[in-house]
């Protein structure tokens, strides 16, 4: 029983979960209001983590608490503690009777959050208000008021889409109808949508602007069709000057939705009005999506982006850096741009974890705070390099295979820690299985070389893996489309 697991910590481990919440509780601050989080969170802490289950233990005192804080911070709790501890974690809500030996973890988060009250008071808020109000109550949607053009750090390979964006914002329906961007998970799409709607609404504040991320918009239409509002629905679009749509990758296989997206999507056009779409790869590349939309997708002005380059991830985290007015030595910002890139979500993520911890410290982060925090974050750091440099040698591709498995991992939504991880997971084992070959048909990789990588022990399972997928290469479409997709790429 829990209780008896916290009768047996020992006083580190106490000021290890200690820590850890302090942790989770500032990152928790930067989103949430301080009064609701003293009101809530006060009495609950870390209880244990399991890593075999990838959970993060949270006691409460009583019921009304935990059910009202799951209300308030389910969604902001778990994305703190992802951002602090890792991202592959979830929280499970617990309650049990107070007992003596447990109030050892709690932590005093008045004087915590005192710590950060100055900090936040810096945050402005740019968007109008009553038409976010109005916006909110309807579509419930959270807008994140930082995602602004003049923090998004614009690179070469990404100048393009950058600038189709703004020519948008500053003149919607007149530039570019529809537009469509796309790129992998983490390199700023959501930030982008955003800041072209922060745009357009402070320049046409007479104007409905409306940004949906897809999932919403299929909430909503399944609602409306279960309740037959479907009229009220389509009027509210009748009254929408633009429409933001967020990772329309996600209508894929929602037939009813599709249709009637369609449906909106000509009013649109016939009308004028703008459209923007954000997707995580080109409409060709979608899955499951009809044709007809994926041609008209096809027919606006289509933008990508790359991975930032070295330079660049610098930049960018010294541009977070200087709106935290925060500052982390350059040779350890160079060991996390090593490292982290194809993600400015993780390069993010780095940050924030090192910056939690040296506040928690009072004391300077090191070296090894920067390698435990991307190891945390599921990267190999030099301590595994020597086996990495050993498979990277000799690859035929001019691409690093590195970046091909974050290509991968980003393609399926799952991350690089997933992929080489023992998970029998469907979609990771198929993920898995089709690296496996493109390592051997394109980057020449022995059999030996590839079982390492993935740091198996018995070199048949890489042998089994790979007889399986070039199976299933023959008979599977999903495999083919995405097989192929890979190695066009794999060869650019
Ligand atoms: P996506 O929607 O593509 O998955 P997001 O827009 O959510 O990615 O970006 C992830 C994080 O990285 C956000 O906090 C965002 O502010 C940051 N980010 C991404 N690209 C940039 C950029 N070019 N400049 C500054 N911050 C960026
Ligand atoms: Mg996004």
């Amino acid at each position: 029983m829990l209780i008896d697991i916290v009768n047996q910590y020992d006083s580190e481990k106490k000021q290890y979960l200690k820590d850890l919440w302090s942790q989770v509780i500032l990152q928790l601050s930067t989103q949430q209001d301080h009064k609701k989080i003293v009101a809530f969170l006060s009495k609950a802490w870390i209880i244990n983590i399991e890593d075999n289950e990838k959970k993060v233990y949270i006691w409460f005192s009583n019921e009304f608490v935990m059910t009202q804080a799951k209300k308030i911070f389910n969604k902001s709790l778990k994305e703190s503690i992802q951002t602090v501890y890792n991202p592959q974690y979830t929280i499970e809500y617990i309650i049990y009777p107070p007992f003596s030996n447990g109030s050892d973890l709690l932590i005093d988060l008045w004087n915590l959050l005192n710590i950060k009250a100055t900090e936040n008071k810096k945050k402005s808020e740019p968007i109008s208000k009553s038409l976010k109000d109005e916006l909110n109550d309807y579509f419930g949607i959270l807008f994140d008021p930082s995602f602004r053009f003049d923090n998004f750090v614009a690179w070469a390979n990404n100048q393009f889409a950058f600038s189709a964006a703004k020519a948008v914002a500053e003149n919607p329906w007149n530039a570019y109808n529809p537009l469509f961007i796309y790129w992998n998970v983490g390199l700023g799409k959501t930030h982008l949508m955003q800041a072209i709607w922060n745009e357009i609404i402070q320049n046409n504040p007479d104007k409905v602007i409306i940004y949906l991320p897809a999932t919403k918009l299929v909430d909503e239409i399944v609602w409306a069709l279960q309740h037959n509002k479907m009229s009220t629905l389509m009027r509210k679009f009748d009254d929408v000057d633009a429409l933001l749509i967020d990772d329309i990758q996600f209508l894929a296989d929602k037939d009813k939705t599709q249709e009637i997206f369609h449906n909106i999507f000509n009013d649109f056009q016939s009308k004028k009005k703008q459209i923007i779409i954000s997707s995580d790869r080109p409409p060709k590349e979608l899955l499951h999506i009809e044709p007809r939309l994926k041609t008209r997708f096809a027919l606006g002005l289509v933008a990508d982006i790359h991975a930032p380059d070295y330079e660049t991830r610098i930049a960018i985290l010294q541009s977070k850096l200087e709106i935290k007015q925060e500052s982390i030595e350059p040779e350890l910002l160079a060991i996390i741009a090593q490292h982290i890139t194809s993600n400015v979500r993780e390069l993010e993520w780095a940050l924030n974890i090192l910056l939690t911890r040296k506040k928690l410290s009072w004391s300077e982060i090191t070296e090894d705070d920067v390698y435990a925090c991307l190891q945390t974050l599921g990267y190999s750091t030099q301590h595994h390099m020597s086996t990495f440099d050993a498979v990277n040698q000799n690859w035929k591709s001019t691409k690093n295979f590195d970046t091909i498995v974050e290509m991968v991992a980003n393609y399926y939504s799952i991350s690089v820690a997933e992929l080489k991880s023992d998970s029998r997971k469907k979609e990771i084992t198929t993920a898995r299985q089709i690296l496996m070959l493109i390592a051997k048909k394109h980057f020449r990789r022995t059999l030996e070389k590839i079982w390492m990588y993935f740091g198996w022990k018995n070199h048949a399972t890489a042998i089994y893996a790979i007889s399986n997928i070039e199976k299933k290469l023959k008979s599977d479409e999903d495999i083919q489309h995405d097989y192929q997709i890979f190695t066009e790429r794999v060869e650019q």
